[in-house]
């Protein structure tokens, strides 16, 4: 019997990594947080001087990362080669770098084993842009989980600014627009639903009201 998957796509900002976070705590399914591979691969890099366009490399790179997850109290601890990358991992720039990575087909077939590896028993949440369209074609439940840029923008804006941090929010949609504009644009597994995705828009909604309405899916599909 094959293991259940419930895929979660959608742009930078629009609430997935919370809500795939709460729906595997809420079914006790695995999560598969398929950016942060992405984010480790271009950090890998950094450590080891590979430029983003050595696609050689990169792929190697993509191939052998060390890495492993670590849960530690409700928390997923990231240990890159031995070395805690939990908070760096998270940077803008590690992200915007991770955009360029994941623009690369072959970086992506090497790092496609690995995300449907994560599929166990007894299911799967799976966090990304191509979760519904490649790397889990089959899942039963697929959501698409968007918000407009200025939302999104304003709620990273928020967290930076809840974490002590200065931000802009003019910079912070600048940046979204063009992470946005390179996922949706690529050649290779673009970010858009798949079609047979439910299009959940976020904008308007409260963070329990799109977790309550993922669980009643999930529900309904048995
Ligand atoms: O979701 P997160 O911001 O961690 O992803 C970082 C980058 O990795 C994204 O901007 C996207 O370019 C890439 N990514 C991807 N496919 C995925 C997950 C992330 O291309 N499944």
């Amino acid at each position: 019997k094959p293991v259940p998957v419930i895929t979660v796509d959608g742009p930078s900002g629009s609430g997935k990594g919370t809500i795939c976070r709460l729906l595997a705590e809420n079914l006790n399914w695995r999560l598969l947080d398929s950016g942060a591979l992405y984010r480790l691969t271009a950090l890998a890099a950094s450590h080891h001087g590979v430029a983003l366009e050595d696609e050689t490399a990169l792929v190697t790179l993509a191939a052998h990362l060390d890495v492993q997850f670590v849960s530690r109290d409700g928390d997923v601890q990231v240990i890159l080669e031995g070395e805690d990358v939990t908070k760096v991992i998270r940077k803008e720039n590690v992200g915007n770098d991770a955009s360029v990575v994941a623009s690369i087909g072959s970086v992506r077939a090497a790092l496609l084993e690995r995300q449907r590896a994560f599929a166990e028993a007894p299911g799967l949440i799976a966090d990304g842009r191509d979760m519904g369209t490649v790397v889990f074609p089959e899942a039963g439940l697929k959501i698409y989980l968007d918000a407009s840029v200025e939302e999104r923008a304003q709620r990273r804006y928020n967290q930076l600014i809840n974490k002590g941090l200065s931000a802009s929010v003019e910079s912070i949609l600048v940046d979204l627009q063009a992470r946005d504009a390179r996922d949706m644009n690529r050649l290779v597994a673009p970010l858009k639903p798949a079609e047979d995705a439910i299009i959940l828009d976020s904008t308007q909604m409260t963070i329990e009201a799109v977790l309550d309405a993922v669980l009643e899916e999930a529900r309904h599909r048995g």
